[in-house]
């Protein structure tokens, strides 16, 4: 049955002042990372245990994943949320035919701690099937700090497989924050997280991205954030430009509009030709994430050293 004809049917299981929550039978839990993305990310399987996000992310890049459902990628993305049906042992088996030299994603389209996790909780009990494995490379992403109430398991993964952490953090204002990130947890409680990571010994580290022009790219504002992440325990910077598909840009160029008139323009005409800026701009934004990375002692993407018990244990994954 097509995933928009699923969606439609699925039954509703809680309306907030503004989201719907909804339960959506899942056959696949892993996908493969489409070919044309594999240069870019740091791995080669994704993991998203919602459809939708609540953090409603001006700028968010996942919204055109609602259209396969025939829902909006505006106000529908972040409140109309899917939650997958959970299933331990389909989970487990299909993690148990990824090789284990292949880096896994958590939460590349979606945030895995959005508030949902609070209800379903389907990350915990991912985790949970993580922390029995070994030998995994394991990459989270989340703007949230409800990853603290985690930190025992990810303690568990840390000790037998490579994981990293990422928390992202785009500005210290908060103000800003708010705008850009209406839903999502303020900066400092996101920092407060690193902290909570870091002195727990997994491997965090934060994300800038996405860098917008004119927005948060000063060299001022990377480098009062690379100096807090620091501060909070952090090993690792990464950021990258903005980049806009269709969708995305029908919810951005209108909050451009309001919020920041003057670059309206500005943006409309670079984002133009494509998806991605090309040219000066992004490769000047590189070079300075690089040269405020290194003032404050990150390194790029972690790589984890091996884990002490690199074996793996089929065994566990037997239904
Ligand atoms: S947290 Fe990530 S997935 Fe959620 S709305 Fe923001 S950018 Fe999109």
């Amino acid at each position: 049955m097509p995933l928009a004809e699923i969606a439609a049917q699925a039954r509703l299981i809680e309306a907030k002042t503004l989201v719907e929550y909804r339960e959506l039978p899942t056959k696949r839990w892993i996908g493969r990372i489409a070919d044309g993305e594999s240069s870019r990310a740091p791995f080669d399987w994704t993991i998203n245990p919602y459809r939708g996000c609540e953090f409603a992310c001006r700028y968010c890049f996942a919204r055109y994943t609602h259209e396969f459902m025939d829902l909006s990628p505006g106000d529908d993305f972040d409140q109309q949320i899917f939650a997958k049906q959970w299933s331990r042992s389909a989970f487990a088996s299909e993690l148990a035919r990824i090789p284990r030299k292949e880096a896994i994603g958590l939460g590349t389209a979606t945030d895995p701690y959005q508030p949902a996790e609070r209800r379903y909780g389907i990350t915990r009990k991912m985790l949970e099937v993580f922390a029995q494995d070994s030998g995994r490379r394991l990459h989270i992403t989340t703007k949230s700090d409800l990853i603290r109430r985690d930190v025992d398991l990810l303690e568990q993964i840390a000790r037998r497989n490579r994981l990293i952490v990422y928390v992202t953090v785009t500005t210290l204002d908060t103000h800003l924050a708010r705008a850009l990130e209406p839903k999502a947890p303020r900066p400092d409680l996101r920092l407060e997280a690193v902290r909570v990571l870091a002195a727990a010994g997994i491997p965090t580290g934060i994300s800038v991205s996405p860098i917008l022009p004119g927005i948060n790219d000063s060299y001022h504002s990377l480098d009062m954030l690379a100096r807090a992440a620091a501060d909070a325990g952090a090993g690792h910077m990464w950021g990258n430009v903005l980049f806009l598909k269709p969708a995305s840009k029908s919810v951005f160029f209108p909050f451009l509009q309001e919020r920041f008139p003057a670059l309206a323009r500005a943006y409309q005409q670079a984002y133009a030709q494509g998806a991605f800026l090309r040219g000066e701009y992004p490769d000047m934004i590189a070079r300075r994430v690089e040269q405020i990375r290194i003032a404050h002692g990150l390194t790029r993407r972690h790589e984890s050293p091996e884990p002490a018990c690199p074996e793996p244990q089929m065994a566990l994954f037997a239904a």
